[in-house]
This record gives structure tokens, C-alpha cells and sequence, in this order.
């Protein structure tokens, strides 16, 4: 079994579901900025966030912070997004694994 990572870092965002272009979803959410994976290879996901100011370095990227306003973004989103959203797409960087939400019509 792998070992667990404590988050230690965490940050506030102004909004958490988006509208994706993406095969597996029509709205996407990501609770999480970083991965502590650390793949040798360039990591597309750091390339943007480090393009937009978001990190600074790839030593801070490996590092995840925690979107702590997470459940409270969500109590107001879901009610505006709930009748045009099919699927909801999870990323969870952390574990590495991808969840979806299905919402019923
Ligand atoms: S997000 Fe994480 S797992 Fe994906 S490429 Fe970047 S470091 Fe690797």
C-alpha cells in the first residue's frame, strides 16, 4: 500500500465547476492544485499552471494544496449548474485517481 501524504498546504478559489471541452465530462472540478506524484516526464497539467502564475516551481507543484472553501463553493454551484450539467468530472491529483459524479435528469 502506498503511503499517505498529509496535506500541509492549502488555498482559497472563487470558483470550482467549469465547463470542459473534454470526452469524459461537460463540466469539470479540481479541488486539488498540485500532484505529489512528480513524473520524470514534463507534466502538461504543472506546464499550465506554472504559465498562468498559479506555481512557481516544480518543487511547489509536488506539493499539493488543498482547495479548503471546496464544500462551500459547491453548495452554491451545484444548484446553478444541475439542470445543464450530465456529468461532473473529479480530478484528484492527489490519489491519482479520477472519479465522476453522475447527476440525474
Ligand atoms: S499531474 Fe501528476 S501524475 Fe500527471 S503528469 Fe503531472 S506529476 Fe505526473
Amino acid at each position: 500500500m502506498g503511503e499517505i501524504m498529509k496535506v500541509t498546504k492549502f488555498i482559497r478559489r472563487k470558483s470550482m465547476i467549469y465547463k470542459t471541452g473534454v470526452e469524459y465530462g461537460d463540466y469539470t472540478m479540481n479541488h486539488v492544485l498540485g500532484c505529489s506524484h512528480g513524473c520524470n516526464y514534463p507534466c502538461y497539467a504543472f506546464l499550465q499552471k506554472k504559465r498562468f502564475g498559479e506555481v512557481t516551481s516544480y518543487e511547489e507543484w509536488c506539493e499539493p494544496a488543498l482547495v479548503e472553501n471546496t464544500l462551500e463553493l459547491l453548495d452554491a454551484e451545484i444548484p446553478r449548474f444541475k439542470d445543464k450539467m450530465t456529468l461532473l468530472y473529479v480530478s484528484r491529483l492527489i490519489l491519482l485517481c479520477l472519479g465522476i459524479l453522475k447527476f440525474s435528469k
